[in-house]
């Protein structure tokens, strides 16, 4: 499984709409360490197994540009 992070939502939608399988509209928790963590998140599945997990949160999208996550 992978993790992407995204900006914004419509971003999130578009990246989804781009992977193979299913794709579930629910809530998932970022990498942030502290205060508010519940994002609006995209699981995309094939058969079942979750291959993406997308995640909307601009502070977890700046560091993995940064390259720390
Ligand atoms: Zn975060």
């Amino acid at each position: 499984m992978k993790i992407q992070y995204f900006n914004t939502k419509s971003e999130m939608t578009a990246f989804a709409g781009t992977r193979p399988g299913e794709t579930f509209r629910t809530r998932l928790t970022c990498s942030c360490r502290t205060g508010f963590n519940y994002r609006d998140g995209i699981l995309v599945v094939i058969g079942e197994q979750v291959t993406w997990k997308l995640i909307r949160c601009k502070a977890c999208r700046k560091e993995a540009d940064n390259g720390t996550v």
